[in-house]
């Protein structure tokens, strides 16, 4: 089984004990229907040391400070303890904003999460329109609590996902070329198959919403959709667009 990292995140792992139920220590990307979004009612740093709390059984696998500033502490593939409610918890992905109740998510933490909502929902393959009660949730929508605070712009982050995931139907071909550095294999994605790059070759290669302008991540053929190798390639511009 794969474990799903977004690139683009800071890898921060949480402790390992804090993920699955008795028969369900994990979960496939296919089973993910959809995420909970979470106030922290504190700052990061609190956030941070109430994953790593020795005893407290709560855990997320995103972060996001006030800055816009994303942490993954367990890839998607877990099966995480935030939402009150063991069926929630094996469905969704648990995502943590830093603030308190009335201070509204800054401009950071909205991008940041709709660019979290887009790879979930890509990596998931969840094609349903994003909507609050079946793929988007609070937490109070799932258990006894005044968590997120109303504190989530859901008409601002829906918006959101339809318009890019628009522009990236519309923007299918868009491609950059990547060099193969020869410290490991290079397969690039052209959209149909892969293809392996010899060492030192350039190989146009599909651009994924959500990767990093430039760096792109091609090592893993057999997983051609949940790019997640860790070679750093160079990326060449212009796009073929
Ligand atoms: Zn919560």
């Amino acid at each position: 089984m794969t474990d799903t990292y977004l690139s683009w995140c800071e890898r921060r792992d949480g402790p390992n004990w804090k993920q699955g139920y008795t028969g369900i220590p994990t979960r496939t990307l296919g089973n993910i229907k959809g995420e909970v979004k979470h106030s922290a009612e504190g700052s990061y740093a609190a956030l941070l040391a109430a994953l790593n709390h020795a005893t407290r059984q709560a855990s997320w696998h995103f972060s996001i400070s006030k800055s816009g500033h994303v942490a993954q502490h367990y890839p998607l593939e877990s099966v995480c303890w935030h939402a009150g409610d063991m069926a929630a918890n094996i469905k969704y992905v648990g995502i943590e904003h830093e603030g308190v109740a009335g201070e509204p998510l800054t401009t950071a933490q909205v991008l940041a999460t709709v660019h979290l909502s887009l790879d979930i929902r890509k990596f998931a393959g969840i094609t349903a329109h994003p909507s609050r009660h079946i793929n988007l949730w609070e937490h109070n929508w799932i258990s006894a609590t005044a968590c997120p605070s109303n504190r989530i712009p859901w008409a601002l982050i829906i918006n959101k996902i339809i318009t890019e995931e628009h522009k990236v139907e519309e923007d299918e071909e868009m491609s950059v070329l990547v060099r193969a550095t020869g410290e490991r294999e290079v397969y690039a994605f052209n959209g149909s198959q892969f293809e392996h790059i010899p060492g030192g070759a350039f190989a146009k290669a599909v651009y994924g919403i959500g990767w990093p302008n430039d760096v792109i991540n091609v090592s893993d053929k057999s997983d051609p959709l949940h790019p997640h190798g860790d070679a750093k390639l160079p990326v060449y511009y212009p796009r073929g667009h």
